[in-house]
């Protein structure tokens, strides 16, 4: 008989009922090290003070209008974003598949009411990831991802990850924009080299097309600036942002430059939840404590820190772990066993870690976790690999 809940999840037996900071809780009491933090949801870890008090007062006063209405919260938020961002405007989404969606349909209507209407292919890349709707599962390509599930939404090329000649033999007279994770996280943490972002800025300017970045999961503090790209010294024309933005209140967006926002006009898209009250409440909460230089100078500390950590581990597993990867706060352990047993023997060691493609593992912990955090993190992720060295 199916599960009450569609059987859709591999889901670990684990069932946590309270957050602390960086640590989950189980029923019976046993604590386990949160390195997943919710996929890079809980940027702030669980219950952080400032975001309960943000969710409560908004609670005690109104959770939900229209977008027929103004509404103070959200537009505060859109003012934060605007002020840290190249963006000019930001429309407010609830996850980060529904950024995809805009985000594609904006790139579209640009070109369209810039009276380029065959200019709507986007060019994506092998092992990205944008979500399961199905303009982000179209997007991605991937057979796990799309098969079973077609007709797919036409319009996109994918193209292989770092080939430079093979994306510009892509472009032609009906490229849209080029969508890309500045670091792949799905895909395996695979950070996109600064010169390559810098090439595809070069490549839209020449094209006159547009670059999207999907920052959903590397943005929002998690690389040590608030978002990805600014390492680069470039800026996208769209970029889609969700997980770390709502700190595990359900809220993702879509922020673009005046210029590609140009066809999104009254009634062109819109949304119920989009925006609502409760979510910008805590969105700025969450904005307020990462966009400040001193929390993103911590960030970067910790992770010079863990990642130290992390070289030595994996010298001290060789059987185990190839290398550590990846930027900031957004680490992957690239393994040698089976990467699902390392997560499997992390739960055993009370630390919770994430796989992802590419036989790596993820660490995506909250991005205020402690020092004593890191020590803990290394004495469990050491245990985990002797017992699967095992
Ligand atoms: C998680 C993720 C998405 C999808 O976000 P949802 O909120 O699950 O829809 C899109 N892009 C990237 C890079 C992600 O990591």
């Amino acid at each position: 008989m199916i599960p009450s809940v569609l059987p859709t999840y591999n889901r670990a037996p684990l069932n946590f009922v309270k957050g602390e900071g960086s640590w989950l809780i189980e029923a019976d009491g046993r604590r386990f090290l949160d390195l997943g933090a919710g996929i890079a949801v809980n940027a702030l870890g669980h219950a952080h003070p400032k975001l309960v008090e943000a969710l409560t007062t908004q609670a005690q006063n109104l959770w939900h209008v229209s977008n027929l209405y103004h509404i103070p919260q959200q537009q505060a938020l859109a003012d934060k974003l605007v002020d840290n961002s190249f963006a000019d405007t930001v429309f407010f989404t609830n996850s980060g598949t529904e950024s995809c969606e805009l985000a594609v349909k904006m790139a579209r209507k640009y070109h369209f009411e810039k009276g380029n209407p065959d200019k709507v292919e986007i060019l994506t890349f092998a092992g990205s990831f944008h979500g399961r709707s199905s303009a982000g599962i179209a997007a991605a390509g991937s057979e796990k991802m799309t098969k079973g599930f077609g007709p797919l939404l036409p319009g996109f090329k994918h193209l292989p990850w770092g080939d430079h000649e093979a994306l510009t033999a892509a472009i032609d007279d009906t490229t849209a924009a080029i969508l890309i994770e500045p670091v792949q996280g799905e895909g395996g943490i695979r950070p996109l080299p600064d010169q390559c972002l810098k090439g595809l800025r070069d490549l839209c300017d020449e094209h006159g097309i547009l670059l999207i970045l999907d920052e959903v999961q590397c943005g929002v503090g998690r690389t040590g600036k608030l978002f990805a790209h600014e390492w680069a010294g470039v800026t996208p024309d769209i970029m889609m942002v969700a997980k770390g933005i709502g700190g595990g209140f359900p809220l993702g967006a879509v922020l673009a430059t005046e210029e590609a926002a140009f066809g999104m006009t009254a009634g062109t898209h819109g949304s119920t939840y989009g925006g609502n009250p409760l979510g910008c409440a805590v969105g700025c909460a969450v904005i307020d404590a990462v966009a400040d230089e001193s929390f993103l100078s911590e960030v970067n500390r910790k992770a010079g820190l863990l990642r130290q950590k992390l070289e030595g581990l994996v010298a001290s597993h060789p059987d185990v772990f190839e290398e550590v990867r990846g930027t900031g706060l957004m680490l992957g352990l690239k393994c040698k066993a089976a990467n699902i047993d390392v997560v499997n023997a992390g739960y055993d060691a009370e630390v919770i870690t994430v796989p992802a493609a590419d036989n790596v593992i993820r660490l995506l912990p909250a991005l205020n976790l402690t020092e004593a955090d890191i020590e803990a993190a290394l004495e469990r992720l050491s245990a985990a690999a002797t017992s699967v060295a095992a």
